[in-house]
């Protein structure tokens, strides 16, 4: 039997006992901290343009909040780019028909009723805003219209507006002029969001709707565990002794002093964002000899060009993979004109790349990448050589579609061979960016079934894990890997939650009448791990 940590040792307010933990800080543990503050969703009474739901809407919500529905009964037949169908749902009251292009206004009201409120925390590395805070490159901007990037109740609009707002009252105290102030492309009303503005909206969005409390952010969370920590009561009703519910323990440390800390919970919520935590090998000759100049996210990528690691002089940085990383980066050498060596396996016009599947009048700026790869390859093909350059501008950037990899030695020489021709390439490089993909690893629980399905099994509706009681799993970790479709699932977890919340707190009401006796040691038994 492990020992406990007790609270006093702590010392930390992490110390207590909770109702909700939610591990992650990121969009998906502050839409559900909204909600579980208290922020009651109700239908606003305006059709959407699904015959099927409105009927449904007009017939069984009305004037009851979208937390006591049946959101099994609502969901049924919605379809769209979400598999979760409380996702779609949701999505259909807050964006209408966004796949067809339209921005209309919300059918989704906000009532804030405090007492609602259910006590919880979310605890999570790092800053508020997960995956975006470490996303904050003021160039780059999201697939996704901005308004697809919002929280509950805040259009990204009024933040834009607010913000326009701010930076003219502060150009104007510091007495300069007004003009210099100009609308930037990105700061359309619907337009794309830069990463930094997103990431900017979802701090102000914390502090706004007085959510700071909620969050303890710099903490790691190493394990849960369902243990058992109270004592056994006397039931006079039934006259049996009752073993009363285990709780999860929830394990972990502060990011910056180590301190550990220990924190007990009814229910836990994982919020925390892409499941992945190794990145794929590429099988190759080389694998580890090159591990101390290979990267595999954006973020590290943007630290060598800040630290000047990687600059215009050095030699080219290889890039593996043609996903929506990759070509962030590549976007980004451009910017710095960083020399680039881009492999990938795909065909240049293979349907599923994703280059090939963005509207060009959308994203004009991945269009470019696009017809560069294009070009280079035609260039290829009248060099009948594997290498190519970019014309148009002093950026170097060569790229090798339908090649793979053969190896890569520790002074940094990259083997490539074209898939087709059998034609291989010896390049010197600096650094290697491989985006090609990562394997699943769930965290904390350990089941065949995480495995057997690539991700947690979780029931639809409640979005609670099949395998683990009082376990629930927000964003791509239950498979909403978009913003968009967030809020149906912390929708349909806080649903839940206010369900066996309210049940729980009757049948205390029931029990403390009845309870007489209790023991005076405290038993501790684990029950699951
Ligand atoms: C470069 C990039 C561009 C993207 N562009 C778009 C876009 O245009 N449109 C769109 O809709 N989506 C986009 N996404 C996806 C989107 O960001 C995610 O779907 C969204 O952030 C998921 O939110 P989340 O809160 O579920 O997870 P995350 O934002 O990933 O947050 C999870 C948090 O949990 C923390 N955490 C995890 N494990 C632990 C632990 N053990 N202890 C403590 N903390 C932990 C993580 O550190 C992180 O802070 C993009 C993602 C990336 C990386």
């Amino acid at each position: 039997m492990n020992t406990i940590t007790t609270n006093d040792q702590c010392g930390l307010d992490l110390c207590k006992r909770k109702e909700v933990v939610i591990i992650g800080n990121g969009p998906s543990a502050i839409i559900l901290s909204y909600i579980l503050s208290g922020h009651i969703p109700y239908w606003n009474g305006c059709p959407v343009s699904n015959d099927y739901l409105n009927i449904k809407l007009e017939q069984y919500v009305k004037d009851t909040s979208l937390l006591e529905q049946d959101l099994e009964f609502l969901s049924d037949g919605l379809e769209g780019r979400s598999r979760n169908p409380v996702s779609l749902l949701i999505d259909n009251l807050l964006h209408p028909d966004a796949d067809l292009g339209a921005h209309l206004q919300s059918k989704i009201k906000w009532r804030h009723d405090p007492s609602l409120s259910i006590d919880h925390i979310c605890i999570g590395r790092g800053g508020v805003g997960g995956v975006w805070n470490k996303t904050t490159s003021k160039q780059l901007q999201t697939i996704s219209m901005a308004d697809w990037m919002e929280l509950p109740n805040y259009p990204m609009s009024t933040f834009r507006q607010q913000r326009r707002a701010a930076r003219c009252n502060s150009l104007t105290n510091n007495q300069e002029t007004t003009t210099t102030t100009t609308t930037t492309n990105n700061e359309n009303q619907f337009g794309r969001a830069t990463y930094d503005e997103v990431h900017s909206y979802y701090i102000h969005y914390v502090k706004r709707n007085r959510l700071t409390n909620y969050f303890r952010n710099g903490y790691e969370i190493t394990s849960i565990e369902r243990v058992c920590i109270d004592a056994p009561y006397y039931d006079d009703v039934n006259e049996e002794i009752r073993t009363p519910q285990p709780l999860w323990e929830i394990r972990g440390y502060n990011e910056q002093d180590k301190t550990p800390f220990v924190l007990h919970a009814k229910y836990v919520v994982l919020a925390t964002g892409t499941p992945q935590k190794i990145t794929r090998p590429l099988g190759i000759i080389g694998e580890s000899a090159s591990q101390s100049f290979t990267y595999t996210n954006l973020h590290d990528i943007e630290d060598l060009i800040n630290k000047k690691r990687l600059t215009n002089n050095s030699k080219p940085l290889l890039v593996v993979g043609c996903g929506l990383t990759a070509v962030d980066i590549l976007l980004l050498c451009q910017q710095y004109l960083i020399p680039v060596l881009h492999v990938f396996r795909r065909a240049i016009d293979d349907h599923e790349l994703v280059l090939n599947q963005l509207p060009a009048n959308i994203f004009p700026e991945y269009e470019r990448i696009r017809e560069l790869i294009r070009q280079s390859t035609s260039t290829t093909t009248s060099m009948s050589s594997s290498v190519s350059s970019s014309s148009s501008s002093q950026w170097s950037y060569q790229c090798y579609p339908q090649s793979e990899i053969i190896s890569i030695t520790e002074d940094g020489t990259v083997h490539i061979r074209n898939l087709r021709t059998h034609i291989t390439t010896d390049c010197d490089i600096s650094f290697v960016a491989k985006l090609t993909g990562a394997d699943v690893t769930i965290p904390f629980l350990s089941s065949s079934n995480t495995k057997k399905y690539n991700g947690l099994q979780i029931n639809p509706y409640t979005y609670e894990c099949i395998d683990y009681e009082n376990v629930y799993a927000l964003g791509p970790l239950a498979g909403d890997k978009l913003v968009r479709f967030l809020q149906g699932g912390a929708l349909a977890c806080a649903a839940s939650l206010f369900k066996k919340h309210r049940q729980a707190s009757s049948n205390n009401n029931n029990n403390n009448n009845n309870r007489r006796l209790s023991f005076s040691v405290t038993s501790r038994i684990r029950v699951a791990s």
